[in-house]
């Protein structure tokens, strides 16, 4: 027999009205578990929460023992209620002492009851308590009453996060919702940060949780619905690919999420039970968030994760609420996001900002570079961290471990306090370094060289001593501005660089945008694979426009000084040869004009496109110098993204088959004498470093964090015997042990930390 009940819009007013009347904390408590029983007609209602040591502790009951409340707990995973606690899901029994999770509590006296409903009470997917009726008799509860429970805590939950709950709970405990956690992810820098947890997507907060009027919040949902369903279709047909969220794919999942009929069915039945729009939003979204974080298969996560995002799109709609959180930031401030792009790393004022941490992402992403450019801490794969973190939590950030603190405890505060010192005394020491040069100790000169974004990097190159700048990746500029730099602010731009190089040399790369790298206010077609598709040189060929005033901005920018130019993504050498005509064709233009052309021009190719491989014999007489990009040239050698955490890593770039394509570069480069650099990220990682010495290579370009640590290594290198070693082992092939393992155990014995 289901039991009547007299609706869930009538207990969610009553329920209001009991939160906003002037009571004690546990009267409070007391009478909404009393409402509850009464509205569901069932003899005992009770309210667990889950505690940070892991336990539910009973916080109210209407018809259990009263003395119980406060003493009586259950482990998560213990009896029913720890069952529903552990898999965050409602549990209806006919006959509960039957089911084998049945615990007996017997302070409680629950033992007459026969009939029993429990239901999570959730909040961003994470299980604060359990809500539990129970009946003396034996029957089902129907779904009605199932979804009247959860729709009723959804509004426990918001409770729970109210002052007046902190008093209920006993001193020297807190509630599970404020334990501190655990994220092990993946560096992509080094260092360690602390600081104050920033949502780079912070989550809409719904402060009006009962509806006064139905009807009006279901035409409130389908006004939303409907402007968001114009919204997804707009940007898929314009190909309006704004922020690195925006991906067709993501796209596409957003629409048939938003037309999905299910989704939409919980949404009306959760207003229909007198909750408003944006509460019933973020009930539902409650639920998806709960099974994302169960969910093992990458598929599933990555379509819950989308729908959750959508969820998130909708509850903005609905509350008007457009802030991204990128006002107003805290000192120390630490960026969490699912993932983001380079451009909206760029947004964010970087004096406050201290490291990012994402739930994606891979150490040689176009953020992850960005992040280490910009000198932050920058860790990856923090699996659920987004909903963990509230803005304004305490975080830690450990880059070299991969580990992420969140609400850390005081002795794992000190213990990290302790670390930022040793940090600081560690560059104390690099800065010491700063003016030796680098040579190996059996006199190898190697020159080091910054990769460089944006203009406010470069005076690092004070603190590091590096030669010069290796890479200025011009694009990052174009991605922090709001429209196409004009030739003029071009020009200011590149003069400002050279300025700050203090007479270095210093390399531009002409713009390399497309795959990741989005410039905001361009038009984008929306490809299948942009990293393999219209993007960099062949979309700087295909408009010249970009590319003409770009390097006629360069040539400026030298005031008749020297000029090194890179061309990225060189698929072949006619291509090269092009932009060889188009910088000559401007060179032409200036000297007509009467314009000072710069007194030594160099242009270079990277090598970065594994077709040029089997061209270099074209290219290099051609090139004034080129630049390996190990970046793209490991991730297309091994047709795996590098953005793609399931794949990136998969691949040692320094095992054997990428290290002969390597050492080819380098001894044709060195047949044609034309100088080579490496500049992807290979070349600041100690041990992938000693393996490009090992080879031949003598330039090598990092971002500025990572020049002290392979300084140090190659002063206490003796590079000759590990050179012959390597050079056996690529000749004899991958019969004994991997080059890694050759070169940690050749420099374990040389006494070499790398
Ligand atoms: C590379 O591909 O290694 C490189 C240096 O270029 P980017 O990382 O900017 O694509
Ligand atoms: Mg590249």
């Amino acid at each position: 027999m289901a039991i009547a009940i007299s609706g869930p819009r009538v207990l969610l007013k009553q329920l209001r009205e009991t939160m906003a009347e002037p009571l004690a904390s546990q009267a409070r408590l007391d009478k909404i578990v009393s409402l509850i029983a009464d509205n569901m007609h069932a003899d005992v209602c009770s309210f667990y929460v889950l505690r940070d040591d892991g336990a539910l502790e009973l916080f109210a009951t209407r018809g259990l023992a009263a003395t119980a409340v406060h003493m009586t707990t259950l482990r998560l995973g213990e009896g029913l209620v720890g069952l529903i606690a552990a898999q965050a899901e409602p549990l209806s029994l006919d006959n509960a002492p039957a089911h084998p999770a049945f615990a007996y509590r017997p302070e409680t006296g629950e033992d007459p009851f026969q009939a029993f409903l429990g239901v999570p009470v959730l909040r961003a997917g994470q299980t604060l308590g359990v809500l539990v009726v129970q009946n003396r008799d034996s029957h089902a509860y129907g779904e009605d009453e199932i979804e009247a429970m959860l729709t009723t805590a959804t509004l426990l939950a918001e409770m729970m996060s109210t002052a007046d709950f902190d008093a209920l709970i006993k001193p020297g405990q807190d509630i599970d919702l404020r334990r501190p956690r655990q994220f092990a992810g993946n560096g992509f820098t080094d260092g360690v940060a602390l600081g104050k947890v920033v949502l780079h997507d912070p989550r809409v907060v719904v402060t009006n949780f009962v509806a006064e009027d139905t009807e009006v919040e279901l035409k409130r949902l389908s006004a939303a619905l409907d402007r968001m369903r114009v919204s997804i279709d707009q940007m898929l047909s314009h190909g309006d690919m704004q922020s690195f969220s925006d991906h067709r794919e993501i796209l596409e999942s957003y629409r048939m999420f938003a037309n999905d009929r299910g989704w939409v069915d919980r949404l009306t039945e959760a207003i229909n039970n007198g909750l408003t729009a944006e509460a019933a939003v973020e009930r539902v979204q409650n639920d998806t968030r709960a099974r994302m974080m169960r969910s093992t298969d990458p598929y599933i996560k990555d379509r819950l994760h989308d729908l959750d995002d959508l969820a998130n799109r909708l509850l903005r709609v609905l509350t008007g609420d457009g802030a991204t959180g990128k006002k107003d930031l805290p000192e120390n401030a630490i960026l969490v996001a699912r993932n983001m792009g380079p451009a909206d790393l760029l947004e964010y004022d970087r004096t406050r900002l201290r490291a990012v941490v994402l739930e994606e992402g891979a150490a040689i992403s176009h953020v992850a570079i960005v992040a280490k450019s910009l000198g932050l801490v920058a860790v990856g794969q923090a699996e659920n961290i987004v909903s963990m973190s509230e803005t304004g939590d305490d975080i830690i950030v450990d880059g070299q471990q991969g580990t992420v603190y969140l609400r850390p405890t005081p002795d794992m505060i000190q213990v990290y306090v302790d670390k930022v010192r040793l940090g600081a005394k560690r560059r104390a020491h690099y800065l010491e370094l700063k003016d030796k040069p680098a040579i190996t100790r059996d006199g190898h000169e190697i020159t080091l060289l910054h990769n460089s974004g944006i203009v406010a990097d470069l005076p690092m190159l004070q603190d590091t001593g590096a030669s010069g700048v290796g890479l200025f990746r011009t694009e990052l500029q174009f991605m922090i501005a709001s429209r196409l730099p004009r030739l003029r602010e071009q020009v200011e731009l590149y003069a400002e660089a050279i300025r700050l190089t203090e007479g270095k040399p210093i390399v531009f790369r002409l713009l390399d945008i497309g795959g990741d790298k989005v410039i905001p206010y361009l038009r984008y077609e929306a490809e299948e694979n942009p990293a393999m598709g219209f993007r960099s040189l062949r979309l700087a060929l295909d408009r010249q426009g970009l590319l003409r005033i770009q390097i006629r901005a360069l040539l400026q920018a030298a005031n008749g000084g020297p000029m090194k130019i890179l061309v990225p993504m060189v698929t072949d050498a006619w291509e090269f040869r092009q932009t060889r005509l188009v910088v000559n064709k401007e060179l032409e233009r200036m000297k007509h004009a009467g314009q000072t052309v710069p007194s030594k021009l160099e242009l270079g190719a990277m090598i970065e496109v594994p077709s040029l491989l089997w061209e270099l014999d074209q290219v290099l007489p051609e090139a004034d110098f080129v630049s390996i990009g190990s970046n793209d040239l490991v991730m297309f050698l091994t047709a795996a993204d590098r953005g793609n955490k399931r794949v990136a890593k998969s691949y040692d770039p320094i095992a054997l088959p990428r290290l002969r394509a390597l050492k080819h570069i380098v001894d044709m480069a060195r047949r044609y004498n034309v100088p080579l650099t490496m500049c992807g990220e290979l070349a600041g990682r100690t041990v992938e470093a000693l393996a490009l010495l090992s080879i031949g290579m003598t330039k090598l370009s990092m971002s500025p964090p990572s020049i002290g640590p392979i300084k140090e290594m190659i002063l206490g290198t003796e590079l000759t015997p590990i050179r012959n070693s390597i050079s056996a082992a690529l000749l004899e092939g991958a019969h004994g042990p991997s080059i890694r393992e050759l070169l940690l155990d050749w420099a374990g014995r040389q006494g070499l930390v790398i």
